[in-house]
């Protein structure tokens, strides 16, 4: 995903995306690694857990923090150091959600198969299979 992005939700939730973290802690340290078209979806996940966050923190007394976050068989998976059956359910329906999303710009999409699986719109599976897809992948 593109920095500016990433900096929006590492900006509003810094407990939680530790960006700058040793890499053997937290993967987050590369970064977001999926495409623009899901930023909504994550951005709308992350207020969403925010008071179940805080619930699960009272708890445990254990900080919560994301541990991982990328495309895996064209679907988003947002891996967290604990949480709770709320936390589970929520993001699973982001995760069921980015299925029916285009990872590049975020309109309605599907799965494509290819070089790897995808979910895109029509517009952007044209370009699906093309070594730069403008997906910021080809690090
Ligand atoms: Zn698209």
């Amino acid at each position: 995903m593109r920095k500016e992005l990433e900096q929006k939700l590492v900006e509003r939730w810094p407990a939680w995306f530790n960006v700058g973290g040793d890499p053997r802690q937290t993967r987050m340290a590369d970064g977001f690694c999926h495409g623009d078209g899901w930023f909504d979806i994550l951005w709308r996940l992350c207020e969403d857990l925010e008071p179940l966050v805080a619930e699960a923190e009272k708890q445990t007394g254990r900080p919560f923090e994301v541990l991982q976050v990328k495309e895996k068989l064209g679907g988003l998976r947002f891996y967290v150091n604990h949480r709770t059956d709320a936390i589970s359910e929520h993001i699973t329906t982001a995760e069921l959600e980015s299925i029916r999303t285009c990872e590049v710009c975020g309109q309605p999409g599907k799965r494509r198969e290819g070089n790897w699986i995808r979910t895109l719109c029509d517009e952007h599976s044209v370009a699906h299979g093309q070594e730069n897809d403008g997906l910021g992948r080809q690090k």
